[in-house]
């Protein structure tokens, strides 16, 4: 069959803006950037060191927006930080929060474009699912996000301030003298929004260096995961420069399926990829790859793909999340029926993997895997207005 989806979508993609008035955004600079910045606008450099420590606790520490509470730093300090400076994060235009608890935000980045971020707590901890585009250049025919045709990269900053949009609605900075609460709310990040953040490699790295600084939002790389639709070239430096726990939207057990429901699969197909994949765990330090598998009715659901999945993945520990299909207006497919789901469970793990199905969370408010898309931006505007809106 040749009707599948090509790779890339007919995208309109919107060169980025930076902010007016010319002040950097502190929020998503890596210490090094930071550094350099301040020195740059005229801090000495042999205070750097220490006003970058200063300033990135308050900001990634107590979550402060405001030079002016900066009290460890001099008046006049301040006042220059505020001249040539800001701290911006996104802003949060709705939040819905569903009868299970997820928590969905639409989130307005620079340029009036959205995004959304889902917050899902869970008994032991807390996973905050981050976007890192504005849609998504590639064509997933399963996939929500993918119909979206206007794409942007997040900048590191508006991927960093997803996390701290998240704290500030939660109430989750800790004040000045008192103690660090260790129960944390926003234990986890997944990035497993809209978009393919591998596509955004520079921005999504920086970001990630932020928020697991040992410093300020101090998460682990262990409670990281980036997922990826499978861009082979960019996944051993992600192992090298991000060191988090990889996901790959895997999905089928046949190039021939593959290559419809992922289509980048014609680019890097199943062998190529799970060769790549081979060497993820002894790059990265970490323990296993998580292999996403999305359940689609008399699509990529018999046995025979349950049986076909653990020979091809042999080799590479691992953990199979299967996800039913999380239906959207217009999708082209069914979610298989639950008894399918369990026996295609019930055969990997027999294999020998863990294969937990995933609860789909936050679907009252299509907060669900693959039904992010800023669909209010959609509904308001054509292609079209958005692009003479953007002076294109
Ligand atoms: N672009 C990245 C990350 C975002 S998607 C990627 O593709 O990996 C997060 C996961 O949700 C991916 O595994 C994706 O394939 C899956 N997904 C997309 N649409 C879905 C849908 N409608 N139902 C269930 N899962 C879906
Ligand atoms: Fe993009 Fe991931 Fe959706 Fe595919 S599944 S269209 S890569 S967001």
């Amino acid at each position: 069959m040749t009707a599948s989806a090509p790779i890339t979508q007919d995208v309109l993609t919107l060169p980025r803006k930076l902010p007016e008035g010319g002040k950097i955004n502190i929020v998503g600079l890596t210490r090094e950037k930071l550094r350099e910045a301040l020195i740059a606008a005229g801090t000495p450099e042999k205070q750097a060191k220490m006003r970058l420590g200063q300033i990135w606790q308050w900001v990634y520490h107590f979550g402060l927006r405001n030079f002016a509470e900066m009290t460890n730093l001099s008046k006049d300090y301040r006042a220059f930080l505020a001249e040539h400076f800001e701290i911006s994060i996104p802003e949060v235009v709705s939040r819905q929060v569903s009868a299970d608890g997820t928590r969905k935000y639409l989130v307005r980045i620079a340029g009036g474009h959205e995004v959304e971020t889902v917050y899902i707590p869970e008994e032991n901890r807390g996973t905050l699912c981050i976007s890192s585009q504005v849609g998504c250049t590639l064509t997933c025919s399963f996939c929500h996000t993918g119909t979206q045709k206007l794409v942007r990269n997040l900048t590191a900053g508006e991927i960093v301030g997803q996390v701290m949009l998240a704290r500030d609605d939660l109430g989750e900075w800790p004040k000045p003298g008192e103690p660090k609460d260790e129960a944390r709310l926003v234990s986890n990040v997944v990035l497993m929004g809209m978009g393919e953040p591998l596509y955004n490699f520079d921005n999504v790295r920086d970001a990630m260096k932020v928020v697991m600084d040992n410093e300020g939002l101090t998460l682990s790389r262990r409670r990281i995961t980036l997922s990826t639709s499978g861009i082979v070239p960019e996944i051993a430096k992600t192992a090298e420069e991000i060191g988090c726990l990889l996901a790959v939207s895997f999905h089928a057990t046949t190039d021939e399926v593959r290559d419809k429901l992922v289509p980048v699969n014609k680019k890097w197909n199943i062998e190529t990829l799970l060769n790549t994949l081979r060497d993820y765990p002894r790059l990265s330090n970490s323990e296993r790859i998580t292999f996403e598998y999305v359940m689609l009715k008399g699509v990529n659901d018999s046995d025979a793909d349950a049986r076909r999945l653990v020979k091809l993945i042999a080799g590479i520990p691992a953990k199979i999340n299967l996800i039913p299909f999380n239906e959207w207006p217009g999708a082209p497919y069914q979610r298989s029926d639950w008894e399918r789901i369990e026996a295609f469970a019930d055969i990997v793990y027999k294999a020998g993997y863990a294969s937990p199905i995933r609860t789909p969370r936050g679907e009252d408010i299509m907060a669900a895997c693959g039904q992010l898309k800023s669909a209010t931006e959609r509904a308001r505007k054509s292609a079209k207005e958005i692009a003479s809106e953007a002076g294109l």
